[in-house]
């Protein structure tokens, strides 16, 4: 049988359905779902996600040709249906019909919709004719030209101006003396395409295409190439979007909701994506089309009398102006409103989750255009899970399921100071479209926020409206301010789905991108000037506000609880101070799995002891200078195994290349040698006696053990006496000491045992034991390839992924920065492999670790330090492989906990 490209729909059938987002895009595949369950949808079809990975193979030409007879079939199906023709000549009314991109899941990077595809001259005049409404027809057709002209021409603004065709408008507006869209008479409209198709012509020096086929061939292979535009690859990069998925080309008829004051236009969501509160809530527009709610050019007004009046307040709109200039849809069109408040029920209730939702209100009719999983914040996430739990709407495993780990770092970030919010000066107030506390330095243009960022400067971005050209830009940013656009306004649902803080809305300032500056009543903001955004309430607060820990909430305990149920691996910290273990074990880790012994020695003035240990010529004096550390060391292992009492603290003796800790500056030399009382020209032979030309690959880890025996029984002796010291004390210290970078048994045999005999020494003079075990890291491709061998002497094994991808890859984690983007974009990697593990290379050599690692010992403790260990996929790879433990930095404990749960669950229903 020959392969189906094109899936029809429409009247309550529909060729496919809701589990095929993989071929039909999600967009299409709900179409197909809503028409199966009775919702009203309009007819169309969708060509599937495989054409699009045709198109990209075999180009344009041939990918026309492999579909053209579907498509035309497709038309057919849709003009029956709708009982109109494209490309009509007078015998029946125009089919127009809207081209919309859908990937799997939802991409605002990608290709914006075009409506109202088949008008031209012939057909305006027919549809105003037929419909009896000339304003109607030429506003729809005016609409085609700027949209079809914009996404599939590429007509677009230079930086810092304003779009042409909204220059038009705005021109035609002055020329006729009115302020409002909805003000244009037909022949304004008329005049608007012709003044349009001008502006298409002198910027892309191509006449405006007036054949319906053409303008449809256009518009499908538009969304084809948006595949591949580097906005659409950056949100793919971003939210790790396989380039094979492809998107598919959805084609609807179209139905109006600009026909007049008993048509309107809405996009909505069945709770609060903000908040996760149970409230329908979304926003709407009388006699107006798609993009005019999202775009932020009319303030859109709210779908409930609720929320109306929730808007109103925070606007500082009065009750009277309210009802009169922006009353709610459940007021201004009571029919339609009960309808589509009973196909929110319905659809939320058949896909068990948030949908986010798209209408069209014709003459009176309502027409669903879309519906999908809404984006949402952190804590909503967290808050519709709990609730649809308690609500019966899904089970524990699905609650879990259901969590983007990574974004449970949003919940944990810090919030504004009470103390310091009551003397902040706000400046104006605009729409909490994303909460949060967001405090930098105002910039006007999104690629400049990237040039910012990466001067180290944190930034705001204050924008007009966003675009998806912004989404770099919004990325790096700390918070997004606009002056136009609602709740679901572009810059809206990006941040939320960024968990980044964003004020929406905020009608008061006056942008002006020319001099750099917003005006505000009179406060002039510039560039480079701090700001503050409050996205819980939309306050915009001038300067720099204090911030605080958040507190976590109820539901963020019942998610983590349920997380703890399910879970297979523990999750240990990377810690080295006694309070980053303490915040570690407040978010449930469950021990220390790496603390980094080095970092301990460049507090205060202890980096002269050790400086005075790597400048000394002899054992002796080399133990003089460690008997300082000693009692430091001490200090510090009891206070972090106190802080852990009763969980294993695996505890890493000195990994660094010693040169690291070496006096480089003149003056750290001079002082070096008054204190050794040693010439300083002798200082400055052993500093250049201790460099090193690939220090990564030097006298560092376990190497430095071997050559200095004396670093290890200081650093054995610290630990075991200050277990024993707790142990006295009543407590229950477990201590486990690993050897860095090893790889060879040998060199662990070497180090286990001088540690041992410095314990027995220890458990001796304090007259108390404790129990220790003694393991290794594994982060050399040879540990991981002689691990049978290794586990005859570790008791415990901890892959250190960072050095693992570093001799792996043979990229150095120093100087990878370099050239690691350019691997990425030229798809010769999908991610950094240090930030997310290499399963296909580097998770090969953990699998042939731990298996061979267990061979020799079946009880082998085998966990993971490097920083993989808080990222959710190689979390759940590191499940996979069987491993005990996760560790990772206090932060990401929770994240790290969620994910294992998820990776227990998914491995447990294999
Ligand atoms: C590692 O290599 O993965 C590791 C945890 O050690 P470090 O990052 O300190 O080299
Ligand atoms: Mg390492």
């Amino acid at each position: 049988m020959s392969t189906k490209y094109v899936y029809t729909f429409g009247d309550g059938k529909a060729e496919g359905k809701a589990d095929m987002k993989n071929l039909l895009g999600g967009k299409g595949a709900n179409l197909a779902e809503m028409n199966l369950i009775g919702v009203p949808v309009p007819a169309g079809f969708t060509i599937t996600t495989e054409v699009c990975t045709l198109y990209n193979q075999e180009g344009r030409d041939a990918v026309v040709k492999l579909i053209e007879n579907d498509v035309k079939a497709g038309i057919e199906a849709t003009e029956k249906l709708m009982n109109a023709k494209f490309g009509s000549k007078g015998e029946a009314f125009p089919l127009l019909v809207s081209v919309r991109s859908g990937a799997r899941v939802s991409m605002p990077g990608m290709m914006d919709t075009v409506l109202n595809l088949g008008m031209n001259d012939d057909a305006v005049k027919i549809v105003a004719e037929k419909s009896g409404n000339a304003r109607f027809a030429w506003d729809s057709y005016r609409r085609f030209v700027q949209m079809y002209g914009d996404v599939v021409m590429g007509v677009a603004a230079g930086k810092g101006e304003h779009n042409p065709f909204e220059v038009e408008i705005d021109k035609l507006k002055a020329e006729k003396n009115i302020t409002n869209d909805t003000d244009f008479t037909a022949e304004d409209l008329q005049e608007l395409v012709r003044r349009f198709k001008l502006v298409v012509k002198t910027k892309t020096g191509k006449d405006f295409p007036t054949c319906p086929w053409e303008q449809l061939w256009g518009a499908i292979c538009a969304v084809f190439d948006s595949w591949m535009t580097e906005r659409a690859v950056l949100y793919r990069q971003l939210n790790q979007i396989p380039e094979e998925w492809g998107t598919a080309v959805n084609v609807q008829a179209m139905v109006y909701g600009n026909m007049g004051n008993n048509s309107a236009t809405g996009v909505a969501f069945t709770r609060d994506a903000a908040t996760g509160e149970d409230i329908f809530n979304g926003e709407y527009l009388i006699n107006a089309q798609g993009e005019d709610v999202v775009a932020g050019i009319r303030t859109p007004q709210e779908i409930t009398i609720e929320g109306s009046r929730r808007w109103a307040k925070m606007q500082n709109v009065s009750e009277a102006d309210r009802v009169a200039k922006y009353p709610s849809l459940e007021e201004a069109m009571p029919e339609a409103y009960a309808e589509l408040n009973a196909v929110q029920e319905k659809l939320e209730n058949y896909f068990h989750d948030m949908q986010d939702l798209e209408f069209t209100i014709q003459d009176g009719k309502l027409w669903m255009l879309q519906t999908r999983n809404g984006k949402r914040t952190g804590a909503a996430m967290v808050k519709m899970a709990v609730d649809m739990l308690k609500q019966g709407m899904i089970d524990e495993h699905t609650a879990l399921l259901r969590q983007e780990a990574n974004k449970l770092d949003e919940l944990l970030h810090p919030v504004f100071n009470k103390e310091a919010l009551k003397n902040a000066h706000v400046i104006t107030k605009g729409l909490p479209a994303s909460p949060g506390a967001a405090c930098g330095r105002v910039v006007f243009f999104a690629d400049e926020a990237e040039e910012w960022k990466n001067r180290g400067e944190k930034v705001i971005l204050v924008r007009l409206e966003t675009s998806p050209e912004d989404l770099r830009g919004m990325n790096v940013s700390e918070g997004i301010l606009t002056a136009r656009g609602g709740m679901t306004s572009h810059a809206a649902v990006v941040a939320r789905g960024m968990g980044k803080c964003c004020v929406s809305g905020a009608g008061e300032i006056i942008v002006d991108y020319a001099k750099r500056h917003f005006n505000v009543n009179g406060t002039i903001v510039k560039e480079g000037d701090w700001l503050s955004l409050n996205g819980s309430t939309g306050e915009v607060y001038l300067g720099k506000v204090a911030t605080e820990d958040a507190t976590l909430n109820e539901d963020f305990t019942t998610i983590m609880n349920l997380a703890e149920k399910y879970t297979r691996m523990h999750v240990r910290t990377n810690a080295d101070t006694p309070k980053d273990a303490r915040k570690a074990r407040e978010f449930g880790a469950k021990g220390v799995g790496l603390c980094r012994t080095e970092h301990m020695f460049f507090e205060g003035n202890r980096i002269d002891a050790m400086r005075e240990m790597i400048l000394s010529d002899t054992v002796e004096g080399r133990r003089d200078a460690l008997n300082k550390i000693l009692p430091m060391q001490r200090g510090d292992f009891e206070g972090i195994l106190e802080a852990m009492n009763g969980l294993g603290v695996t505890i890493r003796l000195l990994d660094p290349p010693l040169h690291e800790f070496t006096p480089n500056e003149p003056a750290s030399q001079q002082y070096m040698a008054q204190k050794l009382d040693m010439p300083v020209e002798r200082i400055k032979e052993k500093v250049d006696a201790l460099h090193e030309f690939n220090p990564m690959l030097g006298h560092r880890g376990c190497r430095l053990g071997i050559t200095y025996p004396e670093i290890t029984e200081m650093q054995a002796r610290a630990i075991i006496e200050a277990a024993c010291n707790l142990k006295l004390r009543g407590l229950d210290p477990r201590p486990e000491i690993m050897v860095p970078l090893v790889g060879s048994v040998k060199e662990l045999q070497q180090q286990a045992g001088i540690i041992r005999r410095v314990a027995d020494q220890v458990f001796e003079e304090k007259g108390v034991k404790v129990n220790y075990l003694v393991g290794t890291m594994i982060e050399i491709p040879r540990a991981a390839i002689t691990a049978d061998q290794i586990a005859e002497v570790a008791e415990f094994f901890s892959f250190g992924t960072n050095d693992l991808t570093q001799m792996t890859f043979g990229f150095s984690r120093d100087d990878a920065g370099k050239f690691l983007p350019d691997y990425i974009k030229k798809g010769i990697l999908k991610t950094d492999p240090f930030a997310v593990l290499d399963q296909e290379g580097v998770g090969r050599l953990v699998e042939m670790g731990v298996k061979l690692g267990r061979q020799t010992n079946e009880n082998l403790k085998v966990g993971i330090c490097g920083e993989h260990g808080g990222e959710p996929s190689s979390v759940i790879f590191c499940d996979k492989m069987g491993m005990n433990y996760v560790s990772c930095s206090p932060f990401r404990v929770p994240i790290a906990r969620l994910a294992s749960a998820q990776a227990a669950i998914m491995h447990a229903k294999k």
